[in-house]
């Protein structure tokens, strides 16, 4: 570990100063840096936002050539490069979208090593050309980012990434770096082998985003209740939308418009030119809502996404995390929202049991389903949760739904044997099988047409249980198929026993419950913490505020004039930094974390004008 006057005086930590205008490395950077500067390999976990990519870019500027990034969006390259060249960094990208011009240019810029970053896709090094390109010049480091596509079964690049593991054959003198966000052992020692890094360091840091509030409410009328939280609490913020469905992609998006909320759909089903297009508005505005289907958000470094919204469940934890992880990059406080419902959980037995693939197959798929409902019907903090899925410890971090309200929890056996004796008794008396709608309906006592047509106001259990509502026995189900007492089945989700049903039939198991919250959950406003640190992020001053909208102003304008993402100029931490310190010389701005000496150079003295102004 170096000591405070080393990280004045070393090459990285003055790079860190100069170009990116911070004082201090954040969690493992230093030492992934150091390691890679020295010519070693590197396998990086980080949450999104934890600052990856700094950690090949400071190598980058400090070895010698130029760092190869190979990156698997071309859409994204050119807004990384932008945001490189706002600092200073000379970099550039070779991709298929460039014309031949272009491309000898950037090619002639390699070579002469006129540049210290090149981004490339992963499918240009399958291609001879490229190679040999590569080998007349004079190589720095390796970066594979987002080196998780590598693992993700049926991921679209990952044909292309398993041919990256010829990097070490054919360029052994050169080190590698895997930056990932994804977390879990299995895709960790599945990126290692598939990329050929069994010999590398593995540099693993913790995955909380203290910044990020998560939350999962109960589905009612999901879109209602998605209005209601972008209305008050993130009214004019910018954030995500996640659905399943294209047709619900559409839908909701076309309701959001409707009540005054500027919002665009992105699914696979829209044409690329329709899909580029609202991504690029969406990365270039502020407070624009992005409604889509999971096909949306690799890649996306927008710092200023303010809430992520799931209307339909994740199919798995890693899922989530990874989607939710796309909130408050900049490490000022965000939201992570999920509506979650008993249809959810019908829909996605459903898909899995109708998925290709083998029965190992599906038993995965199930599992990740499993782990996902165990989050969403937890009593303890969701955070704490959601680490240990990752094989990581953490208290109780007052800043996720089950912490700032805790649920009760009840003793739902009896409920439990109520309804599984319902479904035994349709089963065994009957032979039939039915969706949890007619169990409750029975189980409340309703004659509807369907009870009396099948004549199940015949039943014992008719009407034994009108001690609790829908609304309640809905959520018994719900908990029931999260524990693993009760499964659905088939085209019609209809209810099925387990072999664990029994034991609770049998009174040989209790089962507790979570209770259903009768009134929407209180809106409380994302806990102030920036990311990796347990400092607060302080509320503006009166006097600071309308500064710090000037600010943003100035930056629009800035940003729309150079035709960059907002973000690129300064991020929303940068500028709250400036209004609530007010500047007035050059000199104490550059201090400000995020001011390096080419953006003070380009923008400073705008900067003071606007703050005097
Ligand atoms: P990741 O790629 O891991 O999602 P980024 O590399 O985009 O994260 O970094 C997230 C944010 O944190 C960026 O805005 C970046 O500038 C900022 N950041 C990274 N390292 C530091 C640091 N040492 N000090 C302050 N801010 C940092
Ligand atoms: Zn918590």
């Amino acid at each position: 570990m170096a000591n405070p006057t080393d990280q004045l005086t070393d090459e990285p930590a003055r790079v860190l100063r100069r170009v990116f205008g911070y004082d201090t490395f954040r969690g493992n950077q230093r030492e992934i840096i150091d390691h890679v500067v020295g010519g070693g390999d590197a396998l990086v976990l980080m949450p999104t936002g934890g600052g990856k990519s700094l950690c090949y870019q400071i190598p980058a500027l400090v070895r010698d050539g130029v760092a190869v990034v190979i990156s698997p969006l071309i859409a994204l390259m050119q807004d990384q490069v932008d945001a490189l060249t706002t600092l200073g960094v000379r970099a550039g990208f070779l991709n298929s979208t460039q014309d031949l011009d272009e491309r000898r240019r950037m090619e002639s810029a390699f070579l002469a090593g006129e540049i210290d970053l090149l981004y490339l896709a992963p499918e240009a090094l399958r291609s001879e050309y490229t190679l040999r390109l590569l080998d007349r010049g004079t190589i720095a480091l390796f970066a594979i980012d987002e080196a998780h596509c590598v693992a993700q079964w049926g991921h679209d690049f990952r044909p292309d990434y398993l041919a990256l593991s010829m990097l070490h054959e054919r360029w052994p003198a050169v080190p590698r770096i895997a930056l990932t966000a994804t977390a879990t052992t299995a895709t960790r020692a599945e990126i290692a082998t598939r990329l050929n890094l069994r010999d590398a360091r593995h540099f693993v840091a913790s995955f909380d985003r203290p910044n990020i509030q998560y939350r999962i409410v109960p589905k009612r009328e999901p879109r209602r209740q998605l209005l209601e939280l972008l209305r008050d609490e993130h009214p004019g913020d910018s954030g995500i939308v996640y659905c399943l469905s294209r047709a619900s992609v559409e839908k909701t998006a076309e309701f959001l418009t409707q009540n005054g909320i500027a919002a665009l759909p992105y699914h696979a089903g829209l044409d690329a030119g329709t899909r580029a297009a609202n991504q690029q508005r969406f990365l270039r505005s502020d407070g624009l809502v992005m409604v889509a289907t999971i096909a949306f958000g690799m890649g996306i470094d927008k710092p200023d996404v303010r809430f992520v919204a799931h209307l339909d469940l994740p199919k798995s934890v890693e899922g989530y995390y990874q989607e939710t992880g796309r909130a408050g990059r900049d490490g000022l406080p965000s939201t992570a929202w999920l509506a979650y419902g008993l249809a959810d959980v019908v829909q996605q037995r459903k898909m899995i049991d109708s998925s290709d693939g083998d029965l190992a197959r599906r038993r995965v798929l199930a599992a990740h389903l499993d782990a996902m409902l165990a989050l969403c019907e937890t009593v303890q903090c969701r955070r704490v949760q959601l680490l240990a899925y990752f094989g990581q410890q953490g208290a109780a971090c007052g800043n996720c739904d089950t912490c700032l309200d805790p649920p009760e929890s009840w003793d739902g056996t009896v409920a439990a044997q109520k309804l599984l004796s319902t479904v035994l008794r349709l089963q065994r008396e009957r032979n039939q099988k039915f969706g949890a709608g007619q169990s409750i309906d029975i189980l409340l006592g309703r004659e509807t047409e369907k009870v009396v047509a099948h004549r199940h106001d015949q039943l014992s259990v008719f009407g034994i249980g009108t001690e609790l509502t829908e609304v309640q026995w809905r959520g018994v189900v719900r908990q029931l198929l999260a524990q693993g007492l009760l499964a659905v089945e088939g085209d019609y989700g209809t209810l099925v026993l387990t072999e664990s049903s029994a034991e609770v039939l049998g009174r040989r198991r209790d089962v507790t419950m979570r209770r259903e919250s009768t009134r929407p959950a209180p809106a409380r406003p994302a806990r102030s913490r920036a990311a990796g640190s347990a400092a607060p992020v302080a509320e503006l001053s009166p006097a600071a505020a309308p500064v710090f909208e000037r600010l943003r102003a100035w930056r629009a304008a800035t940003a729309k004039e150079q035709g960059v993402p907002a973000y690129v100029i300064f991020h929303d931490a940068t500028l709250r930094q400036i209004a609530a310190q007010s500047p007035t010389t050059l000199a104490d701005l550059g201090g400000i974390s995020g001011i390096g000496e080419n953006k003070l150079a380009r923008y400073g003295q705008q900067i003071l004008d606007t703050l005097a102004s």
